[in-house]
């Protein structure tokens, strides 16, 4: 198996949190008297939702997904599954799915398919990173982040085989041994 032994900061935790800040302001305006669910894509957008939830001035309720897609982990294959589903329905909620990464944009394309078919009273995307360069599927964020080029990046909740999520800032992988 190959072992990382470099990494290098492509965003710090400063310009993250600063960014969280301004996208939890928009988010705050645009839901004010709504009925926000924030649905957390597992697990890498953990980190995001805990910082941007608590930096709402609107209520919002959470709720969990995991997928997969199938194959191996660094490559999107497409087709996914749903490893855990939500524990509510979302029925009349104003959705916006919390996303750590968009790369080819497969698994939210999905992911937006099977809630819509759900009945939401409206169905957003928030994802603090987007790598447009990869991009095979339609999809466009509502709200994003950063654009951030065709790397492979780690920390701030997102891994590489289960590490680095820690990392408090986010790091592109450069050297593997
Ligand atoms: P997509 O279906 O858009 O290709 O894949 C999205 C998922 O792939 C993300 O939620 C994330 O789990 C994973 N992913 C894509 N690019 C990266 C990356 O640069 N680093 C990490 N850690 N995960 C990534």
């Amino acid at each position: 198996m190959r072992r990382i032994v470099k990494t290098e900061v492509l965003l710090s935790r400063q310009e993250i949190e600063a960014k969280v800040r301004e996208l939890a302001e928009e988010v705050s305006r645009d839901y004010q008297g709504k009925n926000l669910l924030l649905i957390c894509v597992l697990k890498g957008a953990v980190v995001f939702l805990c910082d941007l939830l608590r930096l709402l001035e609107v209520g919002a309720e959470i709720d969990f997904m995991a997928v997969s897609s199938y194959g191996n982990s660094s490559k999107s294959s497409g087709v996914v599954r749903i490893l855990k589903d939500l524990d509510q329905s979302i029925d009349n909620k104003d959705v916006l799915i919390v996303e750590d990464i968009i790369d080819t944009g497969l698994t939210l394309s999905y992911l937006r398919e099977n809630l819509l078919s759900r009945n939401p009273a409206s169905l957003r995307i928030i994802t603090l990173l987007d790598k447009p360069e990869r991009r095979i599927a339609q999809i466009k964020p509502d709200y994003c982040g950063f654009s951030i080029p065709d790397k492979f990046v780690v920390g701030y909740g997102l891994d590489y085989q289960e590490k680095y999520r820690n990392l408090p800032d986010l790091c592109v992988l450069l050297e593997f041994a």
